[in-house]
């Protein structure tokens, strides 16, 4: 018999706050290419079914091969940068990604076409823009979860999926933002189900490295 995997129902987008990946008692380690700009970076695009359970690793035969990658090199560095330690080029992380999510996508984008399709998200969506443009900052200072959830709910039309983690002091911060994404990798859509969220009703959004603002003389 024929046993055909079971196409997966949407995507997660998933961003991280790098100063929140960094404060906490674990730290950080930059990558060898030099420390990431203040901004969001990509984590992973990762298939998901509707009752929130999700595939993983699905084909071992599918090898990352960095050098389908080397027209997307620069821009993968700059958008999606490693942070575990040790320090790393990228390709450690983007192939635990490719295999772990993006060999369950197959069907619907080759290991290019995943990659750039990240890129692409990443370009309509620019987190930090939204939340600046809402006076939510990473300042160190504690946003409400809500006033976030609706900065983000407002560009995009959508209810993002919001995670935090723990600093080193133990507080509750913004960690990652969950955007749901067609099965195509391309467009918004509603989440049909969130993620578990561990978020205190005020959040830490902290500091990384320089704020470029305009009120900072
Ligand atoms: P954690 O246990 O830190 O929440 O998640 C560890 C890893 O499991 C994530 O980095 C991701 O690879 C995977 N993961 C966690 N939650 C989800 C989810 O809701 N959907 C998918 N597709 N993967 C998840
Ligand atoms: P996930 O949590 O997606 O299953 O796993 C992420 C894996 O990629 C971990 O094994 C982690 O060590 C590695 N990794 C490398 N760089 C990063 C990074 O910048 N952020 C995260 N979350 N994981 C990274
Ligand atoms: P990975 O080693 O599976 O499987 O990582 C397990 C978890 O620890 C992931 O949720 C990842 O985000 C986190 N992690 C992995 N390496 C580091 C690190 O160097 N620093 C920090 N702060 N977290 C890490």
């Amino acid at each position: 018999c024929v046993v055909v995997a079971q196409d997966f129902d949407f995507f997660y987008f998933v961003q991280s706050w790098p100063g929140s990946y960094c404060d906490t008692r674990r730290g950080c380690c930059f990558p060898s290419t030099g420390k990431p700009r203040a901004d969001f970076g990509i984590h992973g695009l990762w298939p998901n079914y509707n009752d929130g359970l999700y595939p993983s690793s699905c084909d071992s035969d599918s090898l990352f091969d960095p050098s389908v990658l080397s027209d997307l090199k620069g821009e993968l560095q700059k958008n999606w940068p490693t942070l575990a330690c040790p320090s790393g080029d990228g390709n450690a992380f983007w192939g635990h990604e490719w295999n772990k999510h993006g060999t369950c996508s197959e069907s619907r984008l080759e290991q290019h076409g995943y990659f750039a399709a990240a890129l692409n998200l990443k370009r309509k969506v620019d987190l930090l823009r939204i939340l600046t443009n809402s006076g939510i900052k990473p300042d160190g200072r504690f946003y409400s979860l809500n006033r976030i959830r609706n900065a983000i709910r407002e560009a995009t039309g959508f209810t993002p999926g919001i995670e935090c983690n723990v600093d080193g002091d133990g507080n509750s911060q913004l960690y990652q933002i969950y955007i749901c994404i067609d099965k195509n990798g391309s467009d918004f859509i509603r989440c049909p189900v969130l993620p578990r969220q561990r978020c205190k009703s005020t959040v830490e959004f902290p500091y990384f490295g320089k704020i470029t603002t305009t009120d900072n003389g």
